[in-house]
C-alpha cells in the first residue's frame, strides 16, 4: 500500500508582478510503506517545494497528497505523522541537546516521563548520550545534524522528511552520516523521503530514486535500474 501518495501536485509561486510561476508541474508519486524514496535533480527542479508540500509547510496550488488513508490537503503540520529533517539544523543555540529535542514533544503536552524516554532512546540510537547537556555550539556538524534527526525520532512518526540533510556536511561525515540514515531507517522501519542534488547519495541510499527536472518528475526507478532503461 502507499504510504504518501502524490497526485497531480502543482505549487505556483506569484511574484510582486502578478506573474506567475510553476515550480512543479503536476506531479504523481506513490511512495510505499517503509520505503526510502530519494527525490533527486538539479538544484530548481522542485523537490523541496514538494518535500515542504507534503510536510505541510507550504499550500499546495492544486492536486491531492494523501498520508496513510488520508487526505492531508486540510491538515496542519503537526497532525500529519511526519518529522523532517531540515538542511541548516534548526536548532534552537540556547537550549541543550536534550531540550532541543524534546522541544516539540514540549509543545504538543507530553508526560515528562515519556518525554526523557524518547529523548533517551533517541540519543541512545544517535549516539549522544553524553552529549544531552551540551549546547549546539559546543557540537560538531555531525553531531548537530544528529541532534536534528534525534528531534525528528522522538516523535515517532510514520514518515520521515529530509531536505538535503548533509550538504553543511564535509566530505568524510556525509558518507558516515549517508550509511547512519540507512541503519537508521533499516532499524525503525519508517518511510522516509529523502531530497538531495547528489546523485552519489541518490544511489547508494535509495530503495527507489525519483528523477526530478523542471518541476517534472522524468523517471521513477530502483538504483540499478535507473540508468538501464531502453
Ligand atoms: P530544489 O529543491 O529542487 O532546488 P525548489 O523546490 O527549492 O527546488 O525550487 C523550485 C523552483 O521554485 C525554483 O525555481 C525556485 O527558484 C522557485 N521557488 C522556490 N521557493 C520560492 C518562493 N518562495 N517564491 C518564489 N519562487 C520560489
Ligand atoms: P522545563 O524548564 O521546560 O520544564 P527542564 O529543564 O525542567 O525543562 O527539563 C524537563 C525534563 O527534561 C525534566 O524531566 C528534566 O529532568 C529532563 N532533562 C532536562 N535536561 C536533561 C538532561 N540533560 N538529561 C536528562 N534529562 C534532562
Amino acid at each position: 500500500m502507499a504510504e504518501v501518495t502524490l497526485k497531480n501536485l502543482v505549487k505556483e509561486y506569484r511574484d510582486d508582478k502578478r506573474t506567475t510561476f510553476r515550480a512543479v508541474k503536476g506531479i504523481n508519486l506513490e511512495i510505499r510503506d517503509r520505503e526510502f524514496m530519494v527525490l533527486v535533480g538539479p538544484s530548481g527542479c522542485g523537490k523541496s517545494t514538494s518535500l515542504r508540500m507534503i510536510a505541510g509547510l507550504e499550500d499546495i496550488t492544486d492536486g491531492e497528497i494523501s498520508i496513510g488513508d488520508r487526505v492531508v490537503n486540510d491538515v496542519q503540520p503537526k497532525d500529519r505523522d511526519i518529522a523532517m529533517v531540515f538542511q541548516n539544523y534548526a536548532l534552537y543555540p540556547h537550549m541543550t541537546v536534550f531540550d532541543n529535542m524534546a522541544f516539540g514533544l514540549k509543545l504538543l503536552k507530553y508526560p515528562r516521563d515519556e518525554i526523557k524516554k524518547r529523548v533517551d532512546d533517541a540519543a541512545d540510537i544517535l549516539g549522544l548520550e553524553s552529549m544531552l547537556d551540551r549546547k549546539p555550539k559546543q557540537l560538531s556538524g555531525g553531531q548537530r545534524q544528529r541532534v536534528a534527526v534525534g528531534r525528528a525520532i522522538v516523535r515517532k512518526p510514520k514518515v520521515f522528511l529530509f531536505d538535503e540533510p548533509l550538504s553543511n556536511l564535509d566530505a568524510k561525515m556525509r558518507v558516515q552520516m549517508r550509511t547512519e540514515i540507512s541503519k537508521l531507517h533499516a532499524r525503525l522501519n519508517a518511510t522516509m523521503i529523502y531530497v538531495t542534488h547528489d546523485q552519489v547519495e541518490a544511489m547508494t541510499m535509495g530503495d527507489r530514486i525519483c528523477v526530478m527536472k523542471d518541476g517534472n518528475i522524468m523517471q521513477v526507478a530502483e538504483p540499478l535500474d535507473l540508468y538501464n532503461r531502453p
